[in-house]
C-alpha cells in the first residue's frame, strides 16, 4: 500500500520527507556517533526520503558539536539529512520531544532515545505498521536489561496503577519510543496543555495503535541522566495529569475516618453515661491525631499540585525555546528570535 494517498496533509511530491526520526538528547556525548551511525545505517537501507532531527535538550557537554563534526555535510540522496534543533536550556525529555515533533517534516514521525535503548533496526517494522494502517505504532519492551530490580518492580507497579486511573486505555509497559503518523502529530499539536505527560497524551488522542513488542537494550554508554527524584517528579504529574482520582480517594477516606471518629465518640459517650466517667487511652490519641495530621498534610499537598498544575497551565508560556537550528552546512540557519 502507498502511504502517500493515505495523508491529507501537506504536499507530498517527490523528495518530500516521508519520516522523521528525533532524538532529544540531554548530555549525551559519547553516545551520539554511534547513534547517528546506527540510525542512518537503518534509514538509508529504506529507500525513502528521511531526516533525522536531533534536539539538544540543554546539554551542557557540547553534544551538538560531537554531531556537526560527523554529520554536517551535504547528503547524498539516500542519506538522511540531518538537523539539531537546540533548546536554549534544559527543558526535560517531554518538552524536547515535543520540540523534536513539532520540528519534523515527514508523514511519519518516530520518536527515538538517543542512548540507543531502543534499537533503531525496529524502525522498518514500525514503517511497515504505519503502512498497514495504524496511525500510532507504540513500542512496548518486554523486559528491561541493565536495570535494577528496583527500578523494574516499580517501573511495574506504576504502569499498572495508570492504567487503573486512566480512562483512556493506556498501553502497559511502553516508553516514548512509537511512530506517529502525520494525523496523530497534527493531533498531538493541537493539545494546548503546559503540562505533558506525552504517554498520556498518546492515549488520549486515541487513533489506530498498533503495539509491537521489544527487547529494551541497556544503555549503550553514559549513565541515565534520570534521578529517582526526576522519575517520581514524572510520576506524580503522570497520575495528576488526566486524573482527579486521587482526590476522590482523599476524600473517601476523610468520609471513612469522620465516620469511625463519630462512631468511637459516641461509644465514649455512652459509656461514660451508663459506667461513669473513665479517661483512657492517651498513647491511642495522640496516634490517632498524627495519623490524622499527617493525612491531611498529604491531602493539602495533593491538592496543591492540582492548584499549582493550573497555575502553570494559566500562564501559558511556551514548551520550549528554541536557541538556533543546525544544519548540513554547519552554520545555524535560524536563530531563535
Ligand atoms: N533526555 C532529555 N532531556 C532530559 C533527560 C533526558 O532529552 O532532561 C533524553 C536522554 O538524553 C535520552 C532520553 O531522554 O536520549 C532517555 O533518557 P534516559 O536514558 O536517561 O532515561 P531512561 O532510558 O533511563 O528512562
Ligand atoms: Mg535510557
Amino acid at each position: 500500500m502507498n502511504a502517500i494517498n493515505r495523508f491529507p496533509f501537506g504536499p507530498n511530491g517527490a523528495g518530500s520527507v516521508q519520516l522523521s526520526v528525533v532524538v532529544p538528547f540531554y548530555n549525551e556525548r559519547e553516545v551520539l556517533p554511534l547513534c547517528l551511525r546506527r540510525i542512518t545505517g537503518v534509514l538509508f537501507n529504506m529507500g525513502i526520503p528521511t531526516e533525522i532531527v536531533f534536539v539538544d535538550d540543554g546539554s551542557t557537554d557540547e553534544g551538538s558539536e560531537v554531531l556537526s563534526f560527523a554529520a554536517f555535510r551535504e547528503p547524498d540522496h539516500d542519506e538522511p539529512r540531518v538537523r539539531v534543533v537546540r533548546l536554549s536550556r534544559n527543558f526535560g525529555k517531554e518538552a524536547a520531544m515535543m520540540a523534536g515533533i513539532e520540528h519534523a517534516k515527514g508523514e511519519a514521525v518516530v520518536v527515538l532515545d538517543a542512548d540507543l535503548q531502543d534499537p533503531p533496526e525496529l524502525i522498518p517494522a514500525m514503517v511497515h505498521a504505519w503502512y498497514q494502517g495504524a496511525d500510532v505504532v507504540s513500542m512496548r519492551h518486554r523486559q528491561r536489561d541493565g536495570e535494577t530490580w528496583l527500578k523494574r518492580a516499580s517501573a511495574h507497579a506504576y504502569y499498572r496503577i495508570l492504567q487503573r486511573l486512566s480512562r483512556s486505555p493506556m498501553p502497559v509497559d511502553t516508553g516514548d519510543f512509537r511512530l506517529l503518523s502525520r494525523r496523530a502529530v497534527q493531533a498531538l499539536l493541537q493539545l494546548p496543555e503546559r503540562c505533558r505527560y506525552m504517554k498520556g497524551l498518546y492515549a488520549w488522542i486515541g487513533l489506530p495503535t498498533t503495539v509491537i513488542t521489544y527487547d529494551r537494550a541497556p544503555r549503550a554508554a553514559g549513565r541515565s541522566t534520570w534521578s529517582y527524584g526526576k522519575l517520581i517528579g514524572l510520576a506524580m504529574e503522570g497520575i495528576t495529569s488526566f486524573s482527579v482520582a486521587p482526590l476522590r480517594w482523599v476524600t473517601g477516606f476523610g468520609m471513612l475516618a469522620a465516620i469511625a471518629g463519630g462512631g468511637f465518640g459516641l461509644n465514649i459517650i455512652g459509656k461514660t453515661v451508663l459506667f461513669g466517667s473513665d479517661v483512657h487511652g492517651y498513647p491511642s490519641l495522640i496516634a490517632l491525631v498524627t495519623f490524622l495530621g499527617g493525612v491531611q498534610l498529604i491531602t493539602v499537598g495533593l491538592l496543591g499540585e492540582y492548584v499549582g498544575k493550573t497555575y502553570i497551565e494559566s500562564k501559558q508560556r511556551p514548551l520550549y525555546l528554541v536557541r538556533d537550528i543546525l544544519q548540513p552546512s554547519g552554520q545555524p540557519v535560524e536563530k531563535a528570535a
